[in-house]
């Protein structure tokens, strides 16, 4: 616990539970585990926090970016914060004066919490943005938090806890296994119908499953998000749908067997079931729209559901024949052909219409290659995209993928005699930088 007296005050952080979906994006991006989570809530540990940000990007309902002062001595302890249903209200400047703390002057009340993609760095104890290494964990400084300027508006928290619709009901209409049968990688396509109820969704956002029952404390099952696969007029045009990717978990990320409560039960689906959703989420991992705008891609696994449906929206625009498309290029990686989702049908899109550069790390007989080789293959046509005003970088799959890609990106700009740390800053600032991993 923090040993401060209690006549200092603390900017205490801390997650609103009315808002957050526990999807657990929060803890995992936290590079020092300030954050835990018991079958309640998730929260922040005061003792630990340092304020480094890293959390705040990903997570997709803002529940995460909540903070109250508070003297230090009297920091909400985890028990507390375990117990909440919705965040206390804040302490006035009388109730701070009646324990004794100073009231904050105005640089006590920013409390340092820093801004910059340096000041992230430097709060994670990570080499500077123009060092020769990658950061340990570079996500939370580098990812955008605006969308690219020509997105279109997003639609955020329609059904929810704080929504007048706490679910909505889908019904599956849809559900085909993506990756090879028999193969260790079972992912499947999955798409929802909402029927009658509105869930408008743009390429990139995501939206909530709620398993059916009850977990261990007998509770009814978190949410589990899902990134939309398809595009914004629906899997079928005109349909009230979204579709979805979803690798069946059977193993926990240290690979000891486990059943993943909603993949299994999304994947299991029949044709009619119905399925309890939130959401959509997210506001920021938003394509552009305007003409002539690039696109970078770079996925791993069911990272590409957001790629697909970028993919599929700029397909169905370049069929109209009235939008004047820029680049696409798609960087993906998986073990093998087998286990990348959707291989037969990428490979039927014309090439000049989108860039496919697939990286497989366990094909027999082939040398291990991943995303970041091929970026590094191709710097010849990403750097001069890096310096792009128009051109956007979206990057989605699994957490360990990040720091990969992100070394290579630098190195790529750096070859190119490039300013790392100005060009990082500016593509987060100009909305063009986008991580999202799980
Ligand atoms: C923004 C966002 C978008 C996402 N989009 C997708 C998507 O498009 N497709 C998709 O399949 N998943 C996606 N996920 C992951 C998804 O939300 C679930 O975490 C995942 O399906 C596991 O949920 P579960 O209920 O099956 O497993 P749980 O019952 O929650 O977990 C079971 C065990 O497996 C571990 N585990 C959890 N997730 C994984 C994983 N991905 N790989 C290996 N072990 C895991 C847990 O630590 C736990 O030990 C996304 C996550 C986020 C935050």
């Amino acid at each position: 616990m923090d040993t401060r007296t209690n006549t200092t005050l603390l900017k205490q952080h801390l997650i609103d539970p009315a808002i957050c979906i526990r999807c657990g994006a929060c803890e995992a991006a936290c590079p020092i585990q300030a954050i835990s989570h018991d079958a309640n809530n998730y929260v922040v540990d005061p003792s630990i926090c340092e304020k480094c940000l890293a959390c705040i990007p990903v997570c997709p309902t803002g529940a995460i970016d909540n903070w109250r002062m508070v003297p230090t001595a009297r920091a909400y302890a985890l028990d507390e914060q375990f117990g909440w249903f919705e965040l206390p209200e804040e302490l006035t400047p009388a109730q701070l004066a009646e324990f004794g703390a100073e009231l904050p002057d105005e640089a006590a009340a920013a409390d340092e919490a820093p801004q910059t993609l340096a000041q992230a760095e430097a709060a994670l104890a990570v080499e500077p943005a123009s060092g020769d290494s990658a950061p340990a964990s570079p996500a939370g400084g580098y990812t955008a938090r605006t969308p690219p300027w020509s997105a279109a508006h997003a639609y955020v928290n329609l059904y929810g806890a704080r929504a007048a619709h706490k679910t909505v009901t889908a019904t599956c209409v849809g559900n085909v296994r993506v990756t090879e049968v028999g193969k260790q990688y079972d992912t499947h396509h999955i798409i929802l119908d909402f029927g009658a109820m509105p869930f408008p969704v743009l390429e990139g956002q995501s939206i909530g499953v709620i398993a059916p029952g009850l977990d261990a404390r007998g509770q009814p099952h978190f949410a589990r998000q899902y990134s939309v696969a398809s595009a914004r007029n629906g899997e079928r045009p005109g349909y009230n749908n979204v579709s979805l990717t979803i690798k069946r978990v059977l193993e926990d990320y240290e690979g000891n067997p486990v059943r993943g409560v909603a993949s299994n039960f999304m994947c299991d689906l029949k044709v009619g079931d119905k399925v309890e959703v939130i959401g959509p989420f997210g506001s920021t991992f938003l394509m552009p729209n305007h003409p002539k705008s690039h696109i970078v891609m770079i996925c791993t696994g069911t990272g590409s559901a957001p790629m697909r449906a970028m993919t599929e929206w700029r397909r169905r625009l370049r069929k109209s024949g009235k939008f004047d498309g820029g680049r696409l290029l798609l960087f993906f990686g998986a073990r093998s052909k087998e286990e990348l989702p959707y291989f037969g049908p990428l490979l039927s899109l014309p090439r000049d219409f989108i860039d496919l550069n697939f990286a497989f790390s366990r094909t027999p007989g082939q040398p291990k290659t991943y995303v970041q080789d091929r970026l590094r293959e191709r710097a010849a046509d990403l750097a001069p995209l890096l310096q792009d005003a128009n051109c956007y970088f979206y990057v989605c799959g699994l957490k360990a993928m990040e720091n990969g890609v992100m070394q290579a990106l630098r190195e790529v700009a750096q070859d190119a005699g490039l300013d790392w740390a100005e060009l990082s800053e500016r593509l987060k600032k100009e909305g063009r930088l986008h991580l999202e991993t799980y």
